[in-house]
């Protein structure tokens, strides 16, 4: 037996072991967890956290819809918050707390139900609510910072601390806070609103993704962020890497700036393609692109 898994804290949740990532990745790339660990609730977490072998990292998977996980997959630990104690809701006035493993899809049936708005734009972004902390996710001309108050998160060492939403530190596509912060519950203000006007607005939403974002197909959504006053998919265009194709990923025809896998691109493509972008667009405008999409784990060489 592996020495990392014979230390592993005894739990209620689940552990899965050797776990394929790509299953879990909407690039459907990427190579093993060494350990998977679903927790039951808040209380067995903290007791993961607390007695898990010390050195042994631990990396917090929402729904893998902005993530590279590279071929090599993750060392240590990697937590889903999958259990229904992460995806609890509640409503209190014009504010909605929110579990960190929910989707934020499941908002479009809350959100009318309760006559509450100001939170449309979350609900057609994919991915769990704990995952748009960390990029500060945004669409449609607000991102989550314009309605996040706070948020319970539990530390490293499983303390649990309540963040007021400045303690994030946001910026576009952009959040400050410790790698081993786990986000837990979400605290958002929303605006009292009639039900069809909120209809109509995710309605809208949901329909402009459709006729100008491709769909159906394993990308990870915008590959790099725009740079002050430009977009990224016009750089690409005008540098000629529209249609650059490494193995079997691409970046789609519908619209330039999402990488999309055929279904057998493997991480390594993925990132030689990313890079070879960012060199063509820095040597025609000399201006960087920055990944939006995260990539995390080591290489096939294990690096
Ligand atoms: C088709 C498509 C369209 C997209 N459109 C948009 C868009 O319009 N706007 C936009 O901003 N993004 C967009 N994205 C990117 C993506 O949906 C968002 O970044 C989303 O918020 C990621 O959430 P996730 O749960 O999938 O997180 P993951 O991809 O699983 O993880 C992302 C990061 O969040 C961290 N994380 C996840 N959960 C927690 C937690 N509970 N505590 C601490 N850290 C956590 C992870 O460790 C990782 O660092 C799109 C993606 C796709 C595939």
């Amino acid at each position: 037996m592996n020495k990392t898994i014979k230390h592993l804290p005894q739990v209620r949740g689940d552990y899965k072991f050797d776990e394929p990532l790509k299953k879990y990745t909407w690039l459907n790339v990427g190579g093993p967890a060494e350990v998977m660990y679903l927790p039951a609730d808040i209380d067995d977490l903290q007791y993961f956290l607390q007695n898990k072998p010390q050195n042994m990292p631990a990396f917090v998977l929402g729904s893998g819809s902005n993530l590279l996980v590279r071929d090599g997959g993750i060392n240590g630990a990697v937590i889903k918050l999958e259990n229904k104690n992460f995806q609890q809701w509640r409503i209190d006035g014009q504010k909605i707390y929110c579990g960190a493993g929910m989707q934020n899809r499941l908002l479009k049936q809350i959100l009318p139900a309760h006559g509450l708005g100001g939170l449309e734009f979350l609900c057609s972004i994919p991915g769990s609510l704990g995952g748009a902390v960390r990029s500060n996710a945004g669409c449609f001309g607000t991102a989550l910072s314009d309605v996040l108050i706070s948020a319970k998160v539990m530390n490293g060492v499983g303390d649990i601390l309540q963040v007021p939403a400045e303690d994030f530190h946001f910026a576009y596509r952009h959040s400050e806070f410790p790698a081993d912060w786990i986000i837990l519950e979400l605290c958002l203000q929303g605006q009292l609103a009639e039900t069809a006007q909120i209809e109509e607005k995710i309605k809208q939403n949901d329909e402009y993704r459709k006729t100008h974002q491709p769909q159906g197909i394993r990308t990870a959504g915008s590959t790099f962020k725009n740079p002050a006053g430009m977009r990224a998919w016009e750089l690409i265009k005008n540098a000629g890497m529209a249609e650059v194709k490494i193995g079997g990923v691409r970046m789609s025809s519908q619209h330039c700036n999402f990488l999309e896998n055929d279904g057998t691109a493997t991480a390594s493509q993925i990132e030689e393609l990313g890079e070879k972008i960012i060199a063509a667009v820095k040597q025609k405008y000399d201006v960087i692109l920055e990944w939006e999409v995260e990539r995390v784990g080591k290489d096939s060489n294990g690096h």
